[in-house]
Parts: C-alpha cells; sequence; structure tokens
C-alpha cells in the first residue's frame, strides 16, 4: 500500500479485516507534501466535512450509509469524532486523524513505514497506490513512464456540472457547432444557453465582481495548464474575450428565434448515462456560493442543479477510464492497482470509498476469489463504474458521487413530485441492492 492518506488507510484496513498482512508505505514525516501538516495518517488537508450525512436525499450521505456497511475504518473514526455541522458530518480533525492512525499501527497485520516509495520494485506483486492529488514527484515520473506523458494531469481545473433535469429546456436547445456529427455524436450532442447583449454585460460584471477564492502561496507558481484559465481570469483580460472564448455564438442557432444569439454557453454531456453536463470551459475560481448565483444568471440554467462546482488547485489524477480495468488494475501491469483522488474522484469520502474498494479486491484475490464490485445501483459501485469507464476518457476530469451517476428508475413519475421522490427511492434501491450483493458475494463486510 503506498500512501497513508483516507484512501491508503482505509484500503489498508479492508485488507486486514480479511485476515491478510499489508505493508503500508507513508512518506510523512521523512517527505511532506504542500499541503500536509502532520504526519498522522488520513490527515484531512483542507476542510473537516465528509459533506452531507443525509443518506436518504444526498449521494454522499449514501456513500457514507455503504461505507459504514462495509466496516469503513474511516466513517467510524469520522462518526467517533462527530462535531456539530447540523446535517454535514463534520469531524475534529486532529482527534480523527489519531484514531485513524491508532487504529492502523496497532492492527498486528498492518506494518507501518515511513518511506517515500519511488519505484514500486518488480517483485512486488500487490500494490495499491494511493498517493493523492499531491503524490511525490519521484512517484509521479514513475506513474507518467508507465501510463504516457499526457496520462497525468499537474493542475485541477474543474468546470461545474449540471443535473440534465434542471436545464430548462423550454430556452436552451440541442445542437453542436456547425452540426458537425462526431464518431459518437448526431450533430445535435451539446445542450446551448443563448444569451443577448444585455445578459452577456451582465454576467460579464458579475464574473468581474464575483468574490474569488485566492491562491495559497505555493498554489501561484503552479503554471495553468494550457486552455485551462478560469473562466473569471479570461473575462478580465477584456469584455470580449469570453465571447471569442467558451462563450462564441458561431456555428449555432436558436431554433425559437431564429437567429445567432448574442452569445452561448455549452454543456456537454459528462456521463454514459447522459444525466449529467459539464459547462463546456467554465473552470474558476470563484467561491462556490458565488457560482451557484453567477451561473443561474444564464437563460436556461435559472434552475440549474449543481452536480458539482467548478475549482482550480494543483492535483495529480491520471486518465482512469482509459487507464483502469473494471477492478482498478493499472492495464499497463496489472500488478498495480491505484485508489483514491489520484484516479479521478474528487473528496475525502470518494477518495476512500475508492480505497475501501480496492482493498476488498486484494483481499478477495488473495483468497483465491474473482472480486466482484457492487452493483452500479449502489453509490460505491456508481463511483467505480464512473471512473473505469462511464465518464468520457476524452474529457475526464475528477468526480465528486452524485445521484446523477445511478441508472434512472423509469417507473418514477416525472414533474416536481416525482423529482422530490427521485433521490429516496435511489438510495432505497442503493441499500437494497447493496444487501442482496452481500448476501451473495463469498467476502464478507
Ligand atoms: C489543497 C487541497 C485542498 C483540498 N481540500 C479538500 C476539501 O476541503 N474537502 C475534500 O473532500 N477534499 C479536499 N481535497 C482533496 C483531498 O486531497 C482528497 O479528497 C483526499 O485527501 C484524497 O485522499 P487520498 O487518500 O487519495 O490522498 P491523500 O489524503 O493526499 O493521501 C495521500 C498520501 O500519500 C502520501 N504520499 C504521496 N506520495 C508518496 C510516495 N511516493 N510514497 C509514500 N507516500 C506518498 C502522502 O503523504 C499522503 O499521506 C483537497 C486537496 C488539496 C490538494
Amino acid at each position: 500500500m503506498i500512501g497513508g492518506g483516507l484512501a491508503g488507510s482505509e484500503a489498508a484496513w479492508q485488507i486486514a479485516q480479511h485476515a491478510i498482512p499489508v505493508v503500508l508505505h507513508e512518506m510523512r514525516p521523512v517527505r511532506t507534501t504542500d499541503a500536509h501538516k502532520t504526519d498522522g495518517l488520513a490527515e484531512l488537508v483542507c476542510s473537516n466535512s465528509f459533506r452531507s450525512d443525509d443518506r436518504e436525499n444526498n449521494a454522499v450521505g449514501l456513500l457514507h450509509a455503504e461505507m459504514r456497511r462495509l466496516g469503513s475504518l474511516i466513517m467510524r473514526c469520522g462518526d467517533a469524532h462527530q462535531v456539530p455541522a447540523g446535517g454535514a458530518l463534520a469531524v475534529d480533525r486532529d482527534g480523527f486523524a489519531a484514531a485513524v492512525t491508532a487504529a492502523i499501527e496497532e492492527n498486528p497485520l498492518i506494518e507501518v513505514r515511513r518511506e517515500e516509495i519511488a519505484l514500486p520494485p518488480e517483485d512486488w506483486d500487490k500494490v495499491i497506490i494511493a498517493t493523492g492529488p499531491l503524490t511525490s514527484a519521484a512517484l509521479a515520473d514513475f506513474v507518467r513512464t508507465l501510463t504516457g506523458e499526457d496520462a497525468l494531469a499537474f493542475f485541477d481545473a474543474i468546470a461545474p456540472i449540471v443535473h440534465r433535469d434542471s436545464i430548462d429546456m423550454s430556452v436552451a436547445w440541442f445542437q453542436s457547432r456547425y452540426d458537425k456529427v462526431g464518431p459518437a455524436g448526431d450533430g445535435a450532442d451539446y445542450i446551448n444557453c443563448p444569451l443577448d447583449r444585455a445578459q452577456y454585460e451582465a454576467f460579464i460584471d458579475a464574473l468581474l465582481a464575483g468574490d474569488k477564492t485566492e491562491f495559497k502561496e505555493w498554489e501561484a507558481t503552479t503554471p495553468y495548464f494550457d486552455g485551462c484559465l478560469p473562466i473569471e481570469i479570461m473575462a478580465a483580460r477584456g469584455r470580449e474575450t469570453l465571447r471569442f472564448g467558451p462563450m462564441k455564438p458561431v456555428g449555432l442557432i436558436d431554433p425559437r428565434s431564429r437567429r445567432r444569439a448574442h452569445a452561448v454557453v455549452q454543456l456537454r454531456q459528462d456521463n454514459a448515462l447522459g444525466s449529467l453536463f459539464n459547462i463546456v470551459g467554465f473552470q474558476t475560481k470563484l467561491k462556490y456560493g458565488e457560482q451557484t448565483r453567477i451561473f443561474r444568471m444564464i437563460p436556461g440554467l435559472e434552475k440549474a442543479e449543481f452536480a458539482r462546482l467548478g475549482g482550480l488547485h494543483r492535483n495529480t489524477f491520471i486518465n482512469s477510464p482509459r487507464l483502469l480495468d473494471a477492478r482498478l488494475h493499472l492495464k499497463a501491469r496489472p500488478a498495480l492497482r491505484f485508489a483514491g483522488q489520484i484516479t479521478g474522484v474528487e473528496g475525502y469520502v470518494e477518495s476512500a470509498a475508492i480505497g475501501l474498494l480496492a482493498g476488498r479486491f486484494i483481499a478477495a484475490e488473495r483468497h483465491g476469489q474473482v472480486p466482484d464490485a457492487p452493483p452500479s445501483t449502489t453509490a460505491l459501485g456508481a463511483l467505480l463504474a464512473h471512473i473505469t469507464g462511464g465518464a468520457d476518457a476524452k474529457t475526464f476530469q475528477p468526480m465528486n458521487i452524485n445521484f446523477g451517476l445511478l441508472p434512472p428508475m423509469p417507473e418514477l413519475a416525472g414533474g416536481r413530485k416525482g423529482r422530490s421522490t427521485r433521490k429516496p427511492a435511489l438510495a432505497t434501491r442503493a441499500l437494497a441492492d447493496l444487501e442482496r450483493w452481500l448476501a451473495a458475494t463469498r467476502l464478507a463486510a
């Protein structure tokens, strides 16, 4: 196990819970990262929140519930060190990390070695790399040689993702620029939202005035990735810059006005199910509240529900849909698995969830079983399916868990009533399917 963060600690725990010995290599405190402050395992580098604990109405709450059911160490320690935070599960970060560290260090089947692994030796037959967004440079170089020059991204430019069913299609319309038909499309692949001159000017004003997250000192030296400038920085370069960039209206005709709009915001399908669309070119460092307020100024997005908001910080992740198989093996070298944020999931809980699955897969293999994954109707299974195939490899960006990743339930009522019952119904199905899967699987919870 390389990396003792959220994912690595959970994976090591899961392996040991199934009576398999494991060595966990964590480089801190011998070598540290730009964000970690302690030598504790599972240190939370930023907020202390595991986000909503509402399993019925929030997909991350559902993920909490599923992980608890599978004996997650991260959830057990999070629950034990909870601090008041409304419906969210927030934790005392020091108490939490100390509890995870103690559980790992005291487990007789886990040996913790404080060392950096730059190159996993060839004779290690089962390895999980869970070195996170701040993977050490030497290991990142090794991963890059295995995966190809373009596979590791040293930036984190994420554009917001919107639930398809919250977009007002009486305003927006489907069309590809110049009706271009691609290999997988039909000439109407994008959702387009039109802005007239006044709407565009008001939008630019809001972007310029919007409250931005400041760069940390060490982030300021990280260059922006080519073609990934935050939109507010583009807007600051000139009021027309966005109209010649991601908001250009050429090749698109609004079917209602039968004219070209002054500017157009495009959304591109983000998952195989077609339930999520990302706003093209809208990577941003605007604060979350500001993003919601300002992006809802866009015609058609007035009631947009965001599966993920945009952000920009240095990050290391691999193109999992292209590089990993369904059980998280690196296709090019199957002795290696990846887990955690480096696989392109986003967030503490999601990272730990992928660690949990990677740990279970190895434990199953060591017991001579074929590892099975939870069904894609569960939050765990849906997240795994997204990073190992459901997401488009060409546009792959880090992803939070959200209900849009779960297959829909066509039998549910539509409209306002349907929307209020949709999430609880998906959650109920997920937990029931998890139980059925657990009853059938040979590896215990
Ligand atoms: C600045 C910043 C702020 C963030 N804020 C949030 C937030 O508020 N909320 C949220 O949910 N997520 C946040 N994230 C994302 C967060 O990092 C992940 O959600 C989570 O920590 C990922 O878990 P992980 O186990 O994959 O990686 P990590 O928790 O980072 O663990 C990786 C571990 O691997 C070790 N390591 C690295 N290279 C090596 C090596 N070569 N050999 C041995 N050990 C190595 C590191 O020391 C580290 O302990 C933030 C990320 C960054 C960079």
